[in-house]
C-alpha cells in the first residue's frame, strides 16, 4: 500500500484490523474489520466486513494494517516544536528563559509562522495525532496564520494566543496596554476563528499561567472565555519552583489551584496542563468545578518537574487526558507520552509504594483516544471508530513494531502493549480528520 493508494476524501469504504475503545465501555476489535464513510466524513459503519459483504467486495483493502482512532493531544507548544528533544533536565523556569522565549519571540515576524506551522501540523499528522489542543504565540498576525495553516492542513486543532502580562517576552509592547491589547487581540482571533469549519477549528482562551499573569488577565481572560463559548487552557502545579513562585505573587490565593478559582477559570470547558503535585483539597476543587487535565508524562519526566499520582486522581474523579508538551516533552507521539506515563506509575509504585491501580495497554489507549475527545467535551464527535462519529482515524502498520518480521500479534493487548513500548517514528502510514487525509504520515514512510 503507497500513500497515493490511500483515499484522500470521502466517501470510502476500508477494509483493515480495526480496534477501538467503545463510548459504552471496553473494546472493539475486528481482525476483519470494515469502516464505512460517508460523503460528510462520518462514520455509516465501523464492525466486522462480514456484516457487509457488499460493500466490503469493494473497499480498498489495507491489511494487515491496523486502523485506530486519531490520538488526541491536550497539551503542546506549536512553535517548540522544532525544539523537541533538547533542553533536558533544565528546570522549568530556566528551560523557559533560554529555549522557550527566544523561540516564541522569533514568531513575532509573521512570515516564521507562515513557513513553519504547515510542517508542524504534518509533524503530528506523521505521529497519529488528528486532534491538538495548543498553544501558540503572543502575536495575533502569527496566530491568523498558524490557523490558515490548520485550516489549510485538514487537523483538527483548538489553538489560543498565549496571554502574558506580568512577564512577557514581547519586548515592543508598552506594559501597561497589554493586557486591553490581548484580550481585544484574543477576541478578533475568536471570532474568526472559532468554530471555522464547521467546528473543525476552536479557540482557547490561553493565560500562558499564574506566573506570566496578572489577577486582573487571568479573571478577564476567563470572562472572555466564558462569554464567548470557548475552551479556557493553562498551566497548574508542574514544578516545585514556579509553585513557590505562585504564592509568593497571590499570597491572598490559598493555593495554586484557587488562584484560577478566583479567576472564575474553573469550568468544563478549563484545561488545565500538568498538575502534578495537588493537595486533596485542589484536587477535591478540580473535581467539583469540572475542570480538567492534561497528564504530560514524558514533559515531566524530562524537565524533571515532578511524578503524577495518576491512579489517586483518576479513583477521585479527575477527567484526565494525555499531552506532549512539547518541547517541554522531547517528542510528539502520544504513544511515547503512553509509554512514559506507564512507567512513570511503574516506578511510582516500586519506589514510593503506590498501591493504586496500574493501567493496561488498552487503558492507555483509551486515554490517549477517547479520554481526551472526554476532557474536550467532544466524545459524542470523535475518539472512537463508531458509527455517527466523525472519520478521524490513523492507520498504523504492525510490521515496524513486531519482535521479529512477520510476526505480528493477534492479540489487540499486546498489539496496542508493543505501539506503546516499541513506537517507531514511521509507523503511522495514514491519517484523516472527517475522512480527509492528512499531510504527513507519507511523507515519513
Ligand atoms: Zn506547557
Amino acid at each position: 500500500m503507497t500513500p497515493e493508494q490511500l483515499p484522500a476524501r470521502p466517501p470510502f469504504a476500508l477494509r483493515a484490523r480495526l480496534l477501538t475503545p467503545l463510548a459504552a465501555g471496553g473494546t472493539r476489535h475486528e481482525a476483519n474489520g470494515l469502516l464505512l464513510v460517508d460523503a460528510a466524513g462520518r462514520l455509516t459503519f465501523a464492525g466486522a466486513a462480514a456484516e457487509r459483504p457488499t460493500d466490503a467486495a469493494g473497499a480498498i483493502d489495507l491489511r494487515p494494517w491496523v486502523v485506530l482512532p486519531g490520538l488526541v493531544d491536550l497539551h503542546a507548544h506549536l512553535p517548540q516544536v522544532p525544539n523537541a528533544g533538547i533542553g533536558f533536565a533544565l528546570d522549568l523556569l530556566t528551560w523557559l528563559d533560554r529555549l522557550t522565549f527566544p523561540t516564541e519571540r522569533s514568531w513575532s515576524d509573521p512570515s516564521v509562522a507562515e513557513r513553519l506551522a504547515p510542517t508542524i501540523f504534518e509533524a503530528f499528522a506523521a505521529a497519529g495525532t488528528t486532534t491538538v489542543l495548543g498553544y501558540g504565540v503572543v502575536y495575533k498576525a502569527a496566530m491568523d496564520a498558524t490557523f490558515e495553516a490548520a485550516e489549510a492542513h485538514g487537523v483538527r486543532a483548538i489553538l489560543g494566543k498565549v496571554m502574558m502580562d506580568r512577564s512577557t517576552y514581547d519586548r515592543v509592547i508598552e506594559p501597561s496596554t497589554i493586557l486591553d491589547r490581548s484580550l481585544r487581540e484574543s477576541a478578533d482571533l475568536i471570532a474568526r476563528w472559532h468554530g471555522a469549519d464547521d467546528g473543525r477549528l476552536g479557540y482557547a482562551v490561553t493565560p500562558r499561567f499564574a506566573v506570566s499573569c496578572s489577577a486582573d488577565m487571568l479573571r478577564e481572560s476567563a470572562a472572555l472565555a466564558r462569554a464567548a463559548g470557548t475552551w479556557w487552557q493553562t498551566h497548574v502545579s508542574e514544578d516545585p519552583f514556579e509553585i513557590a513562585e505562585v504564592h509568593r505573587l497571590f499570597p491572598e490565593a490559598e493555593d495554586y489551584v484557587d488562584v484560577y478559582d478566583r479567576a472564575g477559570g474553573l469550568g468544563e470547558r478549563t484545561v488545565l496542563a500538568h498538575a502534578i503535585h495537588l493537595s486533596e483539597r485542589e484536587l477535591g476543587r478540580l473535581v467539583q468545578t469540572g475542570a480538567r487535565v492534561a497528564h504530560c508524562p514524558a514533559s515531566n519526566l524530562f524537565i524533571g518537574a515532578g511524578v503524577m499520582p495518576l491512579a489517586h486522581y483518576r479513583e477521585a474523579g479527575l477527567v484526565v487526558g494525555l499531552g506532549s508538551d512539547v518541547s517541554g516533552g522531547p517528542d510528539l507521539s502520544i504513544f511515547s507520552v503512553m509509554r512514559a506515563g506507564a512507567y512513570t506509575q511503574m516506578a511510582r509504585r516500586s519506589l514510593a509504594g503506590d498501591e493504586g491501580a496500574i493501567l493496561g495497554p488498552l487503558d492507555w489507549l483509551r486515554m490517549g483516544t477517547l479520554g481526551g475527545a472526554e476532557v474536550l467535551g467532544l466524545a459524542d464527535e470523535i475518539g472512537s471508530l463508531e458509527a455517527g462519529k466523525e472519520a478521524d482515524l490513523i492507520a498504523v502498520d504492525p510490521a515496524y513494531v513486531a519482535s521479529v518480521r512477520g510476526a505480528e500479534d493477534a492479540d489487540p493487548e499486546d498489539l496496542i502493549s508493543r505501539l506503546i513500548f516499541r513506537s517507531h517514528p514511521d509507523m503511522v502510514r495514514g491519517a484523516w480528520v472527517r475522512g480527509r487525509r492528512l499531510e504527513g504520515p507519507s511523507e515519513r514512510a
